[in-house]
């Protein structure tokens, strides 16, 4: 019984999921339509349709981002598992964000003190934990700012410590992080820290966060190193 109920909560979640993930889709698809139609209509001016396509691709970027992250939380079984070097799989997330923190005046550093340790699992579960956190980071400096990354070898861990000097969280934010749609954003989907939650957990691992209103976050990663 207690496992069909958990089925049954699972099938629950997933559907409210996917129902609500839709509804939130349907937002910028209109708008990306009303704004096809205006242009085929109307003939405006270069810069007018310049700003028609600016707000063209937000909603695009908003509408792949809801997608990224309801599709790595819809598929909870890991798929392939391998063994993954902490160090290189960052440097492989950097390259993928880092022009977007170009874009917002962020400074990536990373110091991986010569850390070579391995963990077990899913690569691009693994990167998109990564990416939801480090974008967050990124988020929360609206002015620009460094982030700072750190890799340290704990036996039989392995720390990932992420830190921005950004906005920070209140208590109150605090403990509502990973909730789903919990987001401080206008634009933001709230579903990016209970999937990172969710992968952590699916590696293993856990995340632990300190924040202070105004100062800043850090994000401490730990993982159970693999061999
Ligand atoms: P989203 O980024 O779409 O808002 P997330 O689940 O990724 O959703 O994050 C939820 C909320 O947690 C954010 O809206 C923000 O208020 C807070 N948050 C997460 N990371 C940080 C951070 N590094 N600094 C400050 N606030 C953060
Ligand atoms: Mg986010």
């Amino acid at each position: 019984l207690l496992n069909s109920l958990m089925k049954h909560e699972k099938l629950e979640t997933v559907s409210h999921f996917a129902a609500s993930v839709s509804h939130e889709l349907r937002n910028p698809i209109q708008s990306i339509q009303g704004f096809v139609q205006l242009m085929k209509d109307h003939e405006y001016s270069r810069d007018k349709q310049i700003e028609f396509y600016d707000t063209m691709l937000h909603e695009i970027t908003a509408a792949d981002q809801l997608i990224e992250d309801y599709l790595v939380f819809a598929k909870p079984v890991s798929g392939k598992l391998e063994l993954l070097q902490v160090k290189m799989e960052i440097q492989q997330v950097l390259k993928v964000l880092t022009p977007y923190a170009n874009w917002e005046k962020v400074t990536i550093n990373l110091i991986d003190g010569g850390c070579q340790a391995k963990i077990m699992g899913d690569r691009q579960k693994f990167h998109q934990m990564l990416i939801n956190i480090i974008r967050n980071g990124i988020d929360a400096m609206p002015d620009g700012g460094i982030l700072t990354i750190r890799i340290k070898e704990k036996a039989p861990s392995v720390l990932i410590l992420i830190k921005d000097e950004g906005c920070g969280m209140t208590k109150e934010e605090l403990q509502r992080l990973g909730e789903p749609y919990f987001s401080t954003k206008s634009k933001g989907t709230g579903l990016g820290m209970m999937v990172s939650y969710s992968i952590a957990h699916q590696l293993s691992g856990e995340i632990n966060v300190q924040s202070e209103k105004g100062r800043g976050t850090v994000f401490t990663l730990e993982f159970p190193t693999a061999q």
